[in-house]
C-alpha cells in the first residue's frame, strides 16, 4: 500500500514536472499551490490508509485471539466429554455382559428351585401320609433344635387345659376312678377267699413252728391276755381271720367283765357312765360310734367325723386308733 502510494505520488510529481517543463515557468505559482495540495491529499490518504490498516490488523488479531481462546477452552471440555461417553459406553456394555453372565446361572437356579418345589408338593401335599410325615419332620426338627420349646409348649397346653372346666371334671372323674380301683383292691384283699388263704398260710406256719395243734391252743389265750392288758387289740392285716377274731373278742369281753367285777369301785352309776363314754366317737367325744372301718374293723367314729375324714387326701385317711388306711366303711347300728 505504501509503495503503491509512493509510486503514484512519484508518477504524479513527474507528470507535474513534465507539464511544468512543457508549459514553462509562467504558471510557477499555480504549480506550487497544486503541489502543496497534492502533498496534503497524499498525506491525508496515507493517514487514512494507515488507520484502516491498523484497524484491520487489530480486528484480525482479536479474531485469532478469540479463536485460540475458544480452542484452548473448548478442547479439553470436548475431550473430557468424549472420554466420558467412551467410558459410559464401555461400562454399559460391561454391565450388560455381566448381567447376562449372571442371569443365566440365576435362571438355572430358579428353574431348579421350581422343579424341587414341584417335586416337594407332589410328594408331601398330595397324599395324607406325606402331609403327616411333613408335620412329623417339622415337629421333630423344632424339638431337636429347640428343646426348651417343648417345655414352654407343654406348660402352655397345661395352662390352657386348666382354664377349661371340662378338664377339671375329667380330673375329678379320673381321681374317682382311682379311688374306686383302690377300694376294689382293698375289698379283694379283705374278701373271704383272701382271708381263707391267709388263714391257711398262718395255720401252715404255726403248724410248722409249733409242731402241733395243742401248742397253738395253749398260745392263743396268752396272746389274748396280753392284748387285754394293753386295753387295745391291734391286729395286723394278715392276722385277723373270722373265727380267730370272734374267739379273741369273746375272751376279751369275758376278761373285761371279770376285771370289772374284781374292781372295788363297782358303782352301777359309774359303770353306766363308763359304758356311755365308751360308746362315744373318739374324735368329737360327742356322737355315738356308728361307723366300722375296714379293713382294720375298728368301731371308733361317728358318721360326721367319718365324712370329714373321708374328705381328706387318700394318704391321710387312716384309722385314728391303729393308723391303718381306711379302704371301706360300714354303718353299724347297735
Ligand atoms: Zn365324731
Ligand atoms: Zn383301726
Amino acid at each position: 500500500g505504501h509503495l503503491l502510494s509512493h509510486l503514484a505520488l512519484r508518477g504524479k510529481e513527474l507528470l507535474h514536472r513534465g507539464l511544468c517543463g512543457l508549459l514553462g515557468c509562467g504558471q510557477a505559482l499555480a504549480r506550487q499551490v497544486c503541489e502543496g495540495l497534492a502533498i496534503g491529499t497524499s498525506l491525508l490518504a496515507y493517514l487514512i490508509n494507515s488507520l484502516v490498516n491498523v484497524c484491520l490488523i487489530g480486528t484480525q488479531n482479536l479474531f485469532t485471539l478469540v479463536a485460540a481462546l475458544w480452542d484452548s477452552v473448548a478442547g479439553p471440555f470436548l475431550r473430557v466429554t468424549d472420554l466420558l461417553a467412551a467410558f459410559l459406553a464401555h461400562v454399559s456394555s460391561g454391565a450388560i455382559a455381566v448381567s447376562i453372565l449372571l442371569w443365566s446361572p440365576c435362571q438355572l437356579a430358579f428353574e431348579l428351585l421350581a422343579s424341587a418345589a414341584e417335586l416337594f408338593i407332589n410328594i408331601f401335599f398330595v397324599n395324607i401320609y406325606g402331609l403327616v410325615l411333613l408335620l412329623l419332620i417339622i415337629v421333630v426338627s423344632a424339638f431337636v433344635f429347640n428343646p426348651g420349646l417343648l417345655w414352654t409348649l407343654t406348660g402352655y397346653v397345661l395352662g390352657y387345659f386348666n382354664t377349661l372346666p371340662s378338664y377339671h371334671r375329667l380330673q375329678r372323674d379320673v381321681w374317682r376312678l382311682y379311688q374306686v380301683a383302690v377300694l376294689t383292691l382293698g375289698m379283694a384283699m379283705t374278701s373271704q377267699a383272701w382271708r381263707r388263704l391267709v388263714d391257711w398260710s398262718l395255720q401252715v406256719t404255726n403248724w410248722s413252728q409249733g409242731g402241733g395243734t395243742t401248742n397253738r391252743e395253749s398260745t392263743r389265750p396268752a396272746l389274748s391276755r396280753s392284748a387285754v392288758a394293753g386295753q387295745r387289740l391291734q391286729p395286723s392285716r394278715e392276722e385277723p381271720s373270722t373265727s380267730w377274731g370272734k374267739a379273741l373278742r369273746r375272751q376279751q369281753l369275758n376278761a373285761a367283765a371279770g376285771d370289772g367285777e374284781g374292781t372295788p369301785d363297782n358303782d352301777p352309776w359309774v359303770l353306766l357312765k363308763e359304758q356311755e363314754e365308751r360308746k362315744k366317737c373318739v374324735i368329737c367325744q360327742d356322737q355315738t360310734k356308728t361307723v366300722l372301718l375296714l379293713p382294720c374293723r375298728h368301731l371308733c367314729l361317728c358318721q360326721e367325723c367319718t365324712e370329714v375324714l373321708l374328705q381328706q387326701a387318700i394318704y391321710q385317711r387312716n384309722c385314728p386308733l391303729c393308723r391303718q388306711m381306711i379302704l371301706q366303711t360300714l354303718n353299724v347300728y347297735l
